[in-house]
């Protein structure tokens, strides 16, 4: 059984700024792999502690920078990694970024499970794992919390609603999202962390996809205009004291700022 984890290196959020034309500057920013994905790697070794021949590979698009990202994501567990990296690849809409991990997973070839975080935490859009999906014509499982049953064939898991969740099952290939409720990441070990350094990261560019110019970054259907900060959070409001006290007080201060 193959499959395939997708990680991104993402800036530390609250070393991001918003440079004087509008646009978000994460240069002094210190990378990190996003934290979101951390889950997903430990979901593909929760599938390894029951199918101990799993094989499972990191893969990223980013930049040559995202080695270091890589390793870390190893450092859990794994067994190889891709990462994507060309320069037509920067600054690409979630369409196109979508594109390129599709057209690697169909070079991989063998995939039968893809697992996403289900954000990531500087853009947050969240559209990666369904449009990934999409572009490989697979089912999607997202915001899974729990994988109940998983075989070489199929995998069974809840995935999270507004009321609680739906078991949905799905024959493989498929992709999956999680989320942190499957269960906390287990701390990287020695021999985890010993491999990383060791695996031999495979690294393909536009051409080795098979990618030509419809992917570079003035081919995005979406461009960020600007980007805002919010300068000052609102203040809150601290009620104490027994409950029917703090009652009227929260009634008084509804009045007094004329909500009620
Ligand atoms: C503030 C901001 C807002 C943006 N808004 C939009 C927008 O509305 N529409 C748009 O088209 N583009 C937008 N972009 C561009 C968008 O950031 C990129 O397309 C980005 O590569 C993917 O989006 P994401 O970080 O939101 O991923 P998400 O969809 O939030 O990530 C979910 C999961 O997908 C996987 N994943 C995401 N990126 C990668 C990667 N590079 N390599 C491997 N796995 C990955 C990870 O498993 C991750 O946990 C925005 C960029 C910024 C900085």
């Amino acid at each position: 059984m193959e499959i395939l984890v997708c990680v991104k290196r993402v800036p530390n959020t609250g070393q991001t700024s918003v440079d004087s034309s509008g646009q978000l500057s994460s240069a002094n920013a210190q990378h990190i792999l996003n934290p979101y994905d951390e889950y997903a790697v430990e979901q593909a070794l929760q599938i390894k502690d029951q199918i101990p021949d799993a094989k499972i590979t990191i893969i990223t698009m980013g930049s040559a920078d995202s080695e270091e990202v890589i390793r870390s994501a190893l450092s859990f567990g794994g067994d190889g990694a891709i990462l994507l990296s060309d320069p037509a690849f920067e600054n690409l809409d979630t369409f196109h970024t979508s594109l390129v991990l599709a057209k690697a997973v169909e070079k991989f070839g063998k995939a039968d499970v893809v697992i996403c975080g289900n954000k990531a935490i500087d853009a947050d859009t969240w559209q990666i794992p369904p449009q990934l999906a999409a572009h490989l014509n697979w089912p999607q499982i997202l915001f899974v919390k729990k994988v109940e049953a998983v075989s070489g064939e199929s995998i069974k898991a809840q995935r999270t609603t507004d009321d609680g969740y739906d078991l949905v099952e799905s024959q493989f290939p498929v992709l999956i999202s999680v989320i942190k409720e499957i269960g906390e990441p287990r701390l990287p070990s020695l021999k985890g962390k010993m491999n990383a350094k060791k695996v031999q990261i495979e690294t393909w560019d536009k051409a080795a996809l098979g990618l030509g110019d419809e992917v570079a970054a003035e081919k995005s259907f979406v461009k960020m205009a600007k980007y805002d900060k919010l300068e000052k959070s609102i203040d809150g409001k601290v009620f104490e004291g027994e409950a029917p006290q703090v009652v009227e007080q929260f009634l008084k201060a509804l009045e007094d700022d004329k909500v009620l």
